[in-house]
């Protein structure tokens, strides 16, 4: 599916999905009035009234955007053939090469490689296997890593699938000369609010940003993992399990919801159900959000 903003296309490439149990990934915060709440405007059939069974499920994936002659890959999944130590990521073998060609586009075509941040996740494609050495899978593209987060997955050892990811889809990518390591709030293309630029979403990771983009329609902010799931637009302050610092990640995401809204800017956040695409609008206790695609939201699976 295609989303049109003024002079902005936006495509997605999906990798696979994965789940956990609510109450894991939000730290346990999950009530049922916030279940109620949820249903109003998304449902899907892993989820219950209840907190204790209710599943958390996210979609991992990429987004190209096309602007200008320009073919921005924002995000690039876990990869293939990675070795690393959760299960998750380990080893896998999927389709994400042919769903990218499904867009009209070859790793050949990639402009820019955007990652919002440096998890296993969001970096994966960056590098495929040569010849028995991690290489660059778009070897005509720059890639745009955040400095504070490449200064911080270069030496942190605490997520082991985090450092080999640092390892073998970031680094061989500097080595190669094709790496631009930015501050968060760097302009990569024209100009801020006319093209697009990075902002500052520190919390899930020290240097994550949000990718935002516009010409000539409504601004797309490409999230990463500001947000895993719609439940976090209803209780954007409980942390996700796997923010580094908790309570700088529930006031970023907080912030971003409210500016989404207030701009009536389109979201895309990395992990939502496809298609992913939406509005954040202001709501009871805090925000909802209204998909882009017809029918995504509730009572759709
Ligand atoms: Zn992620």
């Amino acid at each position: 599916m295609r989303n049109i903003l003024g002079k902005l296309a936006v495509q997605t490439v999906r990798e696979g999905d994965g789940q956990m149990p609510m109450q894991f990934a939000l730290c346990g915060g999950v009530q049922a009035q916030d279940l109620a709440e949820l249903k109003q405007w998304y449902w899907s059939e892993e989820l219950t009234d209840d907190p204790a069974t209710a599943v958390f499920r996210i979609e991992v994936r990429s987004f190209v955007l096309q602007v200008d002659g320009l073919n921005v890959l924002v995000d690039s999944c876990c990869g293939n053939g990675k070795t690393r130590s959760v299960p998750w990521a380990h080893q896998l073998q999927t389709d994400w090469l042919q769903a990218l060609g499904r867009t009209g586009l070859s790793p050949a075509d990639i402009h820019l490689v955007l990652c919002t941040h440096l998890h296993a996740d969001h970096v994966g494609w960056n590098t495929q296997l040569r010849d028995g050495r991690w290489v660059p899978t778009f070897p005509n593209a720059r890639y745009v890593f955040s400095r504070k987060d490449h200064e911080f997955f270069s030496t942190q050892t605490h997520e082991a699938h985090n450092r080999e990811a640092y390892i073998d889809s970031v680094l061989p990518v500097i080595e190669s000369g094709q790496a631009d390591i930015v501050e968060s709030d760097h302009c990569v293309h024209r100009e801020i609010e006319d093209g697009i630029w990075l902002q500052d979403a520190a919390g899930h990771s020290p240097g994550c940003v949000v990718v935002n983009a516009k010409r000539g329609g409504a601004q797309a902010m490409f999230m990463g993992d500001v947000l895993h799931h719609p439940m976090q637009v209803v209780r954007p302050d409980l942390p996700f399990f796997a923010d580094e610092v908790p309570a700088e990640a529930c006031a970023t995401r907080q912030r971003l919801l409210a500016e989404a809204a207030d701009k009536g800017a389109v979201m895309f956040p990395a992990h939502f159900p496809d298609a992913p695409g939406g509005r954040v609008l202001r709501a009871g206790r805090g925000f909802a959000y209204d998909f882009l695609q017809p029918g995504r939201g509730r009572g759709t699976t």
